[in-house]
C-alpha cells in the first residue's frame, strides 16, 4: 500500500526522522508551525521556511473520545472510531505544536515527558493509499 501524507507542507516525506515544517519571521524572530506566508505578531511577510525541532515537551494534553466536527476532519468515524491523545508540544525555543498523540492513556502521559515526532496512518483514501498524519509519542 502506497502512502501518502495528509497535506502537503506539514512534515517532511517521506522521511526516516520526520521533521514539521514551520516558518520564522525574520523580523522578530517568532516561529510558526504550521509556515505562514506573515506574522502573526508583527506582521511581516519576509517569513523563512524552518525545520523544527523532532523533539519536545508534552505541554498539555487530553483525549479525543469522539470523531471532531467533519469537516475539517476527515478520519474514521462509528465504530471505526478509536479515541487517541490530543494536545501541545512545546518545541524548545520554536513552538507549541497542537498535535496528535500516540497514547492516550492517562497512566502514561505526564505533563513535561520528552515526546518525539512520528508519523502514524490515518485512514485510507479513495485510491487505496493508506494516509498519514504527524504524532507525538512519549520518548522511552
Ligand atoms: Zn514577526
Amino acid at each position: 500500500m502506497a502512502q501518502v501524507p495528509v497535506a502537503e507542507g506539514l512534515f517532511t516525506f517521506p522521511s526516516d526522522e520526520p521533521q514539521l515544517i514551520g516558518s520564522r519571521c525574520t523580523a522578530c524572530g517568532i516561529v510558526t508551525f504550521p509556515a505562514q506566508g506573515s506574522c502573526p505578531r508583527c506582521a511581516s511577510t519576509e517569513m523563512s521556511e524552518q525545520m523544527l525541532a523532532r523533539r519536545g515537551r508534552l505541554w498539555a494534553w487530553t483525549t479525543q473520545d469522539f470523531p471532531p466536527p467533519s469537516p475539517p476532519y476527515r478520519g474514521p468515524v462509528g465504530k471505526a472510531f478509536v479515541p487517541f491523545g490530543v494536545g501541545y508540544v512545546e518545541l524548545p525555543g520554536e513552538v507549541k505544536v497542537e498535535t496528535r498523540l500516540t497514547e492516550s492513556d492517562p497512566d502514561v502521559l505526564a505533563i513535561g515527558m520528552e515526546m518525539e515526532l512520528t508519523l502514524v496512518p490515518f485512514r485510507t483514501d479513495d485510491d487505496g493509499n493508506e494516509v498519514v498524519t504527524f504524532a507525538f509519542r512519549p520518548v522511552s
